[in-house]
């Protein structure tokens, strides 16, 4: 960790100056925090990890990264939330804890209200006073979620489309973007990265991605016959994880903060990345493989989440670069070298 040396305030203009960012994220044992605390080290940013009490991911996020500063907090704990904030004094935030899926949430609906919504009232409230005390920009950025529009009618959805969540994830999510925009309001540079589903092959196999690859690897190795699925006609807007973290860097370093759908603009079913997958795995006849089960259907689910980030594209400069059917293929090479357990 880097100590000892005054940490620079930015400006979106100004690429020229020697990066030493002091940075707090959330969730960094996750997808999304590990590619973001990639980006972090490469460009030297002083990184401090807010990672839970127990997290075993931790392990090997600090022997991954050896130069970042880890602290343990939980984010049901509001005291300890706001005590890391103003100990770390960081110039950006990106809060990317807490429960992410959306079928995890309907079995922890309580506790997704506390870590997914309640924990973004604590840090913007303490991102706020360390920019009123250190009299500089705090950018926070929120990762909020497509799920935040709920069943919408109208598709693609864009910032202006109404929020109407339709499960517990999507109600804590909406909590938190709605306090965005009010710390926004008191002057805080705070954005929400509306992000649509985005996978990588750190993925974990709570998503419908992964454990369709992993289990697709595993049939074409042998070790599995069958790959059982809820609703295979769920359609949802699937891009490239580090491509979202750009996002949200981008948005936390420009000029003014903002809300961005952050998408591709292109629905595919889960059918479709069925397909998809047995294709980048070399199996030809594949639907003896697959069956539904009823109990893995959701209460209620979104048909179609599919998102227009054309608000992103054009304030950010930001676009996704990584096709649908080579996300798919990505995943898939990695699991066939990753035995499943
Ligand atoms: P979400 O969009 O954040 O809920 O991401 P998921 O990857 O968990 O789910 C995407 C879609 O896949 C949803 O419409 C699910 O109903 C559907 N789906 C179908 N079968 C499965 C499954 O076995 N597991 C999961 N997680 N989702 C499934």
């Amino acid at each position: 960790m880097v100590t000892g040396e005054t940490p620079v305030t930015w400006s979106a203009s100004d690429s020229s100056q020697p990066a030493l960012r002091r940075v707090l994220v959330t969730g960094a044992t996750g997808q999304d925090g590990s590619y973001l605390v990639d980006r972090l080290a490469s460009e030297r940013a002083e990184v401090h990890a807010l990672v839970r009490p127990g997290d075993d991911a931790a392990a090997a996020l600090i022997e991954q990264h050896p130069e970042i500063a880890l602290h343990t907090g939980d984010l049901a704990d509001p005291a300890r939330l706001a005590a890391v904030v103003a100990a770390t004094e960081p110039d950006e935030i990106y809060h990317l804890a807490g429960i992410s899926s959306v079928a995890q949430s309907w079995q922890q609906p309580v506790a997704t209200g506390t870590v997914t919504g309640l924990a973004t009232a604590a840090l913007l409230q303490s991102a706020w006073e360390l920019s009123q005390r250190a009299g500089r920009p705090v950018a926070f950025v929120q990762a909020a979620s497509g799920e935040i529009f709920g069943n919408p009618a109208a598709s693609p959805q864009d910032e202006s489309t109404p929020i109407a969540p339709v499960n517990p994830y999507g109600a804590a999510k909406a909590y938190a973007h709605h306090l965005v925009g009010v710390y926004r309001g008191r002057g805080l540079h705070a954005c929400s990265a509306i992000l649509y589903n985005h996978e990588s092959p750190r993925r974990p196999d709570t998503f419908v991605t992964r454990k369709i690859t992993r289990t697709v690897a595993a049939i074409a190795r042998g070790d599995a016959d069958q790959l059982v699925l809820g609703n295979l006609d769920a359609r949802r807007d699937w891009g490239w994880a580090p491509d979202y973290v750009d996002a949200m860097m981008c948005a936390a370093r420009h000029d003014r903060a903002g809300d961005y759908v952050i998408a591709t603009g292109r629905g595919h079913t889960v059918w479709d990345f069925v397909a998809a997958a047995f294709a980048a795995a070399g199996i030809g006849d594949w639907a003896g493989h697959v069956r539904t089960d009823p109990a893995l259907y959701r209460p209620v689910d979104a048909t179609e989440l599919v998102g227009d980030s054309g608000k992103a594209r054009r304030e950010l400069g930001w676009a996704p670069t990584v096709e649908f059917d080579e996300i798919v293929a990505r995943m898939v090479r990695a699991d066939l070298d990753v035995p499943m357990h």
